[in-house]
């Protein structure tokens, strides 16, 4: 089990570690950021993370379900708003990092076929997007949630 204070998870919500893009919204339980791989691979790759630092998908209260559900859907409209993805792909992991987190991937048609579905988290395209671009896309998402009653 990976304590909370060397959780890069944790790091990045409490303010240890910079978290580029900063936090894009939040509900009462969860926090949402950018995916931190720089260079990015897709713009838009949000992560969905308890605030806590829970490791199983169980230890989310049943009573944040539908908070955390709300969520995903809210998001998902708003990535295709902003980013016309053919498809959002809604992953479940926490193997590297254990800090239950989600991911929420917009999927573009452009994106090459061997590097769809899971292939996709391998995917390292020498174009990826730069601190810079993620830090702006997040400025504008982080608006457009707002605006959005987000
Ligand atoms: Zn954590």
């Amino acid at each position: 089990m990976m304590a909370s204070h060397v959780c890069p998870i944790c790091r990045w919500l409490n303010g240890t570690d910079h978290l580029a893009g900063g936090i894009l919204t939040e509900t009462d339980h969860f926090y949402v950021f950018h995916r931190q791989l720089v260079p990015a691979p897709v713009i838009g790759w949000l992560i969905i993370a308890p605030k806590e630092h829970l490791i199983t998908q169980t230890e989310i209260p049943e009573t944040w379900q539908e908070e955390l559900t709300r969520l995903q859907f809210r998001l998902t409209q708003l990535l295709e708003k902003t980013t016309r993805p053919e498809r959002v792909y809604w992953v479940l992991f926490s193997e590297e990092v254990r800090h239950i987190h989600f991911h929420l991937i917009p999927r573009q048609e452009s994106m090459p076929e061997e590097k769809r579905g899971p292939a996709i988290f391998s995917w390292k395209p020498e174009d990826g997007a730069g601190r810079l671009e993620i830090e702006g896309f997040c400025d504008f998402f982080r608006q457009q949630a707002k605006s959005a009653g987000l």
